[in-house]
């Protein structure tokens, strides 16, 4: 029996020893607090349930979906951006479901990579672009990304025959892991710049709408000539707390939809269509309710925020996005301060250097673990004196 390379010999996490060290305290009994993992933690709220509750009872959504998503959908879809961002999209061609955003920016890299070419990407970065570019055969160019630059992906950091000969630029504001934001004038010249290339430009809108202090996030369909070159995936998960219901969006030109849903259409049937009713319901009529869950997680922000820097870290409040991305103190690695943070207070961070070298030197906090559980673990920080870094 032989397994492919692309299942074995896929770029592995260095989480291994933290791993480890996880289920060593978890058998032993202790209560390790895991600000790990980017997956809501309060439940989809009642008005969406109500909409999958009335789906499951309407016969025709027992049958396959079709691959484009519902009309339905794809109008709330191309409705909400018209309310949110201004922009007029055309539901029949310019908006396709997907099965959650991971789905759609999987399977992106099949539509617009032959083996051997070349899509620019961040780092650090949500691992997916990476993984789905190696599953097409392509070949991903990282750029790396700095806090001095408020995370903002530098264009001119990209050499031009790279840039020349590659095929798709990945971005993604407000940015997971780094909390990185954008301003429309960014990318207008990632417009310009995608045009000068040649370049087609798929923009990962996850977190637009979790925002905090007023903040209004963009979306890269907001440029001008965007819809040329450019396709956007939003998802529902993260906004209504649906990351198990597998629903999102793939909106922009028209080609690139058309390319993607092609691709879908042979390997995947779709969003349940009573899923979809919940998403229907969900931008057709979500009134303040994101507003407040939203002041939730920036109550869950400013604490923690504040405990980091009572510990003496020195910690960028993020505008957007469910994570605090801080830099670890001098003389530790990522792996090491997380293994420091286990190891002697039982909590569990993301070390930054899981979402690529440049991501090395920072760790990430997730904000999606309920009020008491963040209580909790920040008490387990007051008062810490940070060991010394070990010796290597
Ligand atoms: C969570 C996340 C996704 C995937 O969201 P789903 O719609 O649940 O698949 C995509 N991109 C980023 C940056 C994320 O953090």
């Amino acid at each position: 029996m032989h397994i492919a390379d692309r299942v074995t010999q896929l770029p592995e996490y260095p989480f291994v020893t933290i791993s480890r060290t996880i289920a060593a305290k978890r058998a032993e009994g202790i209560d390790v607090i895991s600000f790990g993992i980017g997956d809501p933690d309060r439940e989809t709220p009642g008005f969406i349930l109500d909409a999958l509750d009335k789906g499951t009872r309407n016969t025709p959504n027992h049958r396959y979906p079709e691959t484009e998503g519902l009309p339905e959908f794809r109008k709330s879809v191309t409705d909400w951006y018209e309310r949110r961002f201004g922009i007029a999209l055309n539901p029949e061609t310019e908006a396709i479901s997907v099965i959650g955003a991971k789905e759609g920016i999987g399977h992106a890299a099949l539509a617009f990579l032959n083996p051997g070419d070349i899509a620019i990407m961040p780092d650090p970065a949500y691992p997916v672009y990476d993984v789905g570019t190696i599953f097409a055969g392509g070949v991903s160019y990282k750029v790396p990304m700095h806090e001095e630059a408020g995370w903002q992906l530098d264009l001119d950091d990209i050499p031009t025959e790279v840039a020349d000969k590659a095929k798709v630029l990945w971005l993604n504001y407000p940015n997971n892991p780094t909390g990185g934001i954008a301003s429309i004038e960014y990318f207008q010249k990632v417009v310009q710049y995608a045009k000068a290339h040649d370049l087609i430009v798929l923009h990962d809108n996850c977190y637009s709408e979790v925002t905090y202090d007023g903040y209004d996030a963009p979306s890269f369909l907001q440029a001008d000539g965007a819809m040329d070159i450019g396709m956007e995936f939003h998802s529902l998960s993260k906004t209504f707390n649906m990351t198990g219901w597998r629903v999102g969006a793939a909106v922009g030109n028209a080609d690139l939809i058309e390319a993607l849903r092609v691709i879908k259409s042979n390997l995947d049937s779709g969003v349940p269509q009573a899923v979809q009713e919940m998403g229907i319901e969900a931008l057709n009529n979500h009134g303040d309710w994101v507003i407040e869950n939203n002041r939730g997680y920036q109550d869950r922000r400013d604490k923690v925020v504040e405990a980091l820097r009572s510990i003496g870290l020195a910690v960028i409040t993020p505008q957007a996005g469910l994570y605090v991305w801080t830099r670890v103190p001098e003389g530790y690695s990522s792996e090491q301060f997380a293994n420091a943070l286990l190891e002697e207070r039982d909590i569990v961070v993301t070390p930054g250097s899981s979402y690529g070298q440049a991501g090395e030197g920072y760790i990430r906090l997730s904000l999606t673990l309920s009020d008491d559980r963040v209580a909790e673990g920040l008490a387990r920080l007051q008062d810490w004196k940070i060991p010394p870094p070990p010796v290597n």
